[in-house]
């Protein structure tokens, strides 16, 4: 059983988290400067899934050199679109999600700044829906991805098994105002510190109370008494 949480609590996790990842340069806080509208946060955050930031970017950059509007990119063909993001994951299902997003978007006339209607877009889900109301429109809500569900659990903030019930948890436990902190914190922090794999324990601050910690080092502790 972790230990429960206050409110100060909170605030020094997701502050100290933030100052260790852009100390170590993560990519969320280097790479992610260049997007200037709600369209292109929300292109990238599309093109983002299963796919490395930096990847991410170099694909970004060729879209939005030929398609920065989701007008421009209405006029592509999937071909063309394919052709210029390929590197990311899932490229050809991806190009043809954002040409039908981009005619979507045009319809419309606008990057819609609620969830009810950003989810309802083609290759929006929920947790794209999510960061892009946080890093595009500055709305209090939480992005859960694999690294948000996997600090938060290794952290013992959470107890769960899928994103959408850490989404839940983490909005039922943490305060409001502190919510648009938390994807940015936690994605920073799992690319430099709590990596998937080999986390850099013995430079984190959080060890005193981290189970994921506690739980390797009983495990060590009992194969060396073996
Ligand atoms: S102690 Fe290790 S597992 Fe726990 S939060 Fe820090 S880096 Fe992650």
């Amino acid at each position: 059983m972790g230990k429960s949480f206050t409110d100060s609590d909170f605030e020094y996790i997701f502050e100290t988290m933030e100052k260790l990842a852009r100390e170590r340069k993560a990519p969320v806080f280097t790479l992610k400067n260049f997007l200037k509208t709600p369209f292109q946060h929300l292109v990238f955050t599309v093109l983002s899934s299963r796919t490395r930031d930096e990847m991410t970017v170099k694909a970004c950059n060729r879209l939005f050199s030929k398609a920065s509007t989701f007008e421009e990119l209405a006029k592509l063909s999937v071909e063309e679109i394919e052709k210029l993001i390929k590197g990311v994951g899932f490229y050809k299902v991806k190009a043809k999600k954002l040409k039908q997003l981009a005619e979507e978007l045009k319809k419309l006339g606008r990057v819609p700044d609620t969830y009810d209607e950003l989810i309802k877009l083609p290759g929006v889900g929920r947790k794209t829906a999510n960061v892009v109301l946080a890093s595009a429109f500055g709305k209090q809500t939480i992005g859960v991805d694999v690294h948000v569900h996997r600090i938060a659990n290794r952290l013992g903030i959470v107890s769960t098994r899928t994103n959408v019930e850490t989404e839940e948890e983490l909005k039922r436990i943490i305060p409001e105002n502190m919510w648009a902190k938390v994807n940015r914190a936690m994605v920073g922090f799992g690319q430099t510190v709590c990596r998937p794999k080999k986390p850099l324990c013995s430079e984190c601050p959080f060890k005193n109370f981290c189970v994921y910690y506690k739980q390797l080092n009983k495990n060590f502790s009992k194969q060396d008494v073996r």
